[in-house]
């Protein structure tokens, strides 16, 4: 069990290596993708600059840096009023500067209808970002904004560039009374969709990889639970078996010691108890070796029905008067309510009576009152046949087992009462030999119905597989 337990635990960190190395390769294929992207649509933009650079110099930005002149020489002129050296002026100049390089900016205006005239997707956002700043005055020159040494400026977001934001071109300009330099950048709308889109077929197919080895693993997992529950039905069933094989074994042991009594020999009366307790305990072991040939037998699929026309009324009432005779000791009442006038079925006579005594025997099995059994049958094209008892009961979670090979509820598995778990198992191979199904209803301490539902003259198979 332990080395199962580690095939587990090692499943599951083949699995958990499998899923890393997949997010691996799907995060790398993302990032490639975005770097084709943004290596496709770069060449795009610089070649569309280049086009309109042939037009005129600084496209697009030519008007701006001219209307940028104004700000700087406020700024410059205000800076000889008060000598305001501070960071906060800086701030100020470099928002006055920036606000108006992208309010009067036409650089993405004209690089758009580049775009549309090249029909390739134009709808983006333009980002410039103010990598150095001086202003110009008479005398001197004051340095505003420096990139590499203000980096830690808290300034518009703007300047905050983003990861999905392509790097375009850089303009440098020196004017009259400032001098600047700025990046140009570049944020498509449909970025995030085209790289989606390019990953989609690794994704799911890493997806699917995984799913597979999951459900491989999911499957290894139930097959193992399903194991060592039919290793534990076997260990159950071989205690049973020993416990009933016991038994007997002993009483007839004691029984042949008492025999060897001289005086127990002699009186004639007594030694005929005796022998009769000895033939009554073998054909208990008669009645349990047999059983384990069905058991055999049914394990190499030989059984078969031999199936015929039968009345159904003295069918059951037969069978309900054996019934009695059997269960004189329980004082148990068996109510019979057929609706069975004239009515005839194609049954195998044997099995059935086999799978219809193991029912009626189990509802008094599990009953710890004066039992009370039901016994209802219908035909019209199917045969409906239930057993209705005021018994213990059986759980929700155990009514789906109930039918399995072995199984036996884990209270009712105390020799208490005896059984192998192999009744009900019975009943449901012969049921569906003959095309039906066989249901339970129950509540705890409320009694249980069976209910077994076949077609009456079907052309089902008369095999078991
Ligand atoms: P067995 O009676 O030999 O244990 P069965 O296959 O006939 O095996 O029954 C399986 C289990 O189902 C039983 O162990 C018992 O716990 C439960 N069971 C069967 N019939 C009834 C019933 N009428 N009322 C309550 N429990 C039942």
């Amino acid at each position: 069990m332990k080395k199962k337990s580690s095939i587990l635990l090692l499943s599951a960190l083949a699995i958990f290596i499998v899923i890393a190395v997949e997010g691996f390769f799907v995060y790398h294929i993302y990032h490639l993708e975005t770097e084709k992207f943004d290596f496709r649509y770069r060449g795009i933009l610089q070649k569309g600059l280049d086009y309109l650079n042939k037009k005129e110099e600084n496209p697009g930005l030519g008007g701006v840096f001219y209307l940028m002149e104004f700000p700087a020489k406020t700024a410059l002129e205000y800076f000889h009023d008060n000598d305001p050296d501070t960071v906060k002026f800086k701030e100020n100049v470099l928002a006055a500067l920036h606000k108006t390089l992208t309010e009067k900016q036409k650089v993405d205006g004209s690089l758009k209808s580049y775009l549309k005239k090249m029909k390739i997707e134009s709808e983006f956002n333009s980002i410039f970002r103010i990598t150095h700043l001086v202003l110009l005055g008479d005398d001197l020159d004051i340095p505003i904004y420096n990139s590499k040494k203000d980096s830690t400026w808290i300034y518009p977001d703007t300047l905050g560039i983003k990861k999905n934001q392509i790097p375009v071109n850089h303009y440098s300009f020196i004017g009259d009374h400032y001098e600047i330099g700025i990046d140009y950048y570049v944020d498509f709308d449909h970025k995030k969709a085209e790289v989606f889109r390019a990953v989609t077929a690794s994704l799911i197919i890493a997806v699917l990889a995984l799913l597979i080895v999951c459900l491989i693993f999911l499957l290894s997992v139930r097959n193992l639970m399903e194991e060592r529950r039919l290793s534990q039905l076997k260990t159950d069933f071989i205690n049973n078996m020993t416990h009933e094989l016991k038994t007997p074994l002993s009483t007839i042991s004691v029984a042949t010691r008492t025999l060897e009594n001289e005086t127990i020999l002699s009186d004639r009366e007594k030694s005929r108890e005796i022998v009769t307790v000895i033939r009554r305990q073998n054909r208990q072991l008669t009645k349990q070796i047999n059983h384990l040939l069905e058991i055999s037998m049914w394990e190499r699929k030989q059984f078969s029905l031999d199936r015929r026309i039968l009345e159904l009324e003295p069918f059951f009432t037969g069978i309900a008067e054996s019934f009695r005779w059997e269960c004189q000791e329980r004082k148990c009442s068996l109510e019979e309510k057929y609706c069975l006038v004239n009515k005839t079925a194609w049954l195998d006579e044997v099995q059935i009576t086999v799978a219809l005594h193991n029912l009626l025997i189990n509802a008094i099995k599990y009953c710890t009152q004066e039992p009370l059994v039901i016994l209802e049958v219908s035909c019209e094209d199917r045969l409906i046949i239930s057993v209705t008892d005021n018994g213990i009961g059986i759980s929700k979670e155990d009514q789906k087992r109930i039918f399995d090979k072995f199984y036996r509820v884990s209270t009712g598995n105390v020799h208490k009462v005896k059984g192998l778990g192999l009744g009900l198992f019975y009943v449901k191979q012969i049921v569906e030999a003959h095309g039906g199904t066989v249901e339970v209803t129950s509540r705890i301490g409320k009694g249980s119905t069976f209910t077994i539902n076949m077609p009456a003259h079907g052309k089902n198979k008369n095999t078991v597989s």
